[in-house]
C-alpha cells in the first residue's frame, strides 16, 4: 500500500443486515486511481459482500473485524485468516477499542498481528488512549505502550497499517481536532521508527473516532493523517460517499 493513496475504511460492527449491505455496494463509487476503500462487515456478510463486490466491480475491498491467531482448532466462534481470505478479504482490524473493553489482551493482538502479517493480508492495529487518559495528559504514553506491544519482535512490518482511534471520539461525535489527530500521529510515527527504523515513514496512519463528511477533509489535509477509520458515518451511503470524495 502506498501512504500516498488516502485508505478509508469502513467499520460496520455490528450493524447492516444483507440487504442493506447489497443496497449498499449498489450506490457507493469509488476510484481506485484516488483513494482505497475497505468496508468490514460483520462476519456473515463477508461471503455474499464479496460476491457482489466482484460482480459490482465497484473498487471497493473487503476486511474482517477481527480474527484468531491460530490456524485451525477448536476455537469456538473464532475464525482464522484463511477463511478470511477465502472469503476475499485483504484488510483486518485488529485490537479495536470495543474489543480491549472486551477483555482482548495486548498479547492475543500480537499474535494476531504476526499471524495477519504472516498471511500476507493487511493488519489494521488500533490504538488509542481513553477519556480518563486524555484528561490526564497520556496519550503520548498510552499509545507508545499499545504500539510497542502491537508491533514488538515482526520481522516485517511493511503490511501494517495504524489507526489512532482516541476511546472518548468514538461514536461520541466529539472528534479529536485535525490538529491533536496529527500530533499522535507523529508520536505514534516515531515509536513505529523506534521500534522498525526508517520504514516508518512508509507506514500509513489512519484517524478514526466520530469522522464525518464535514471534518473528513480537514483530516485528510495533514500530512501524517494517511486516511479515515469511519464507523457510525460508514452505515449510510450518503455520508460515507462525501467522505470518500473528501481525499
Ligand atoms: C470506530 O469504531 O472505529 C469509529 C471510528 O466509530 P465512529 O466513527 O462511529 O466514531
Amino acid at each position: 500500500l502506498q501512504r500516498q493513496k488516502p485508505l478509508v475504511v469502513a467499520n460496520w460492527k455490528m450493524n447492516m443486515s444483507l440487504e442493506k449491505a447489497l443496497h449498499f455496494l449498489n450506490s457507493v463509487q469509488s476510484d481506485p486511481q484516488d483513494s482505497t476503500v475497505v468496508i468490514c462487515p460483520p462476519y456473515p456478510l463477508l461471503y455474499p459482500v464479496n460476491i457482489a463486490m466482484k460482480k459490482l466491480q465497484t473498487g471497493v475491498q473487503l476486511g474482517a473485524q477481527n480474527v484468531h491467531w491460530e490456524d485451525h482448532g477448536a476455537h469456538t466462534g473464532e475464525v482464522s485468516v484463511g477463511m478470511l481470505q477465502e472469503v476475499g478479504c485483504n484488510f483486518v482490524l485488529i485490537g479495536h477499542s470495543e474489543r480491549r473493553m472486551a477483555g482482548e489482551s495486548e498479547e492475543a493482538i500480537q499474535h494476531k498481528v504476526k499471524q495477519v502479517l504472516q498471511s500476507g493480508m493487511y493488519p489494521i492495529v488500533c490504538v488509542g488512549e481513553n477519556s480518563e487518559e486524555f484528561k490526564q495528559g497520556l496519550t503520548s504514553q498510552i499509545v507508545k505502550q499499545q504500539i510497542e506491544a502491537a508491533l514488538k519482535n515482526l520481522p516485517n512490518i511493511s503490511n501494517i497499517i495504524i489507526a489512532y482511534e482516541p476511546v472518548w471520539a468514538i461514536g461520541t461525535g466529539q472528534s479529536a481536532t485535525p490538529y491533536q489527530a496529527e500530533g499522535v500521529h507523529q508520536t505514534i510515527r516515531q515509536s513505529i521508527h523506534d521500534l522498525h527504523g526508517s520504514i516508518a515513514h512508509r507506514i500509513p496512519i489512519l484517524y478514526g473516532g466520530s469522522v464525518h463528511a464535514e471534518n473528513a477533509r480537514s483530516l485528510a489535509a495533514y500530512e501524517n493523517i494517511d486516511g479515515v477509520l469511519v464507523g457510525g458515518a460508514s452505515l449510510e451511503v450518503k455520508s460515507f460517499q462525501s467522505i470518500i470524495r473528501s481525499f
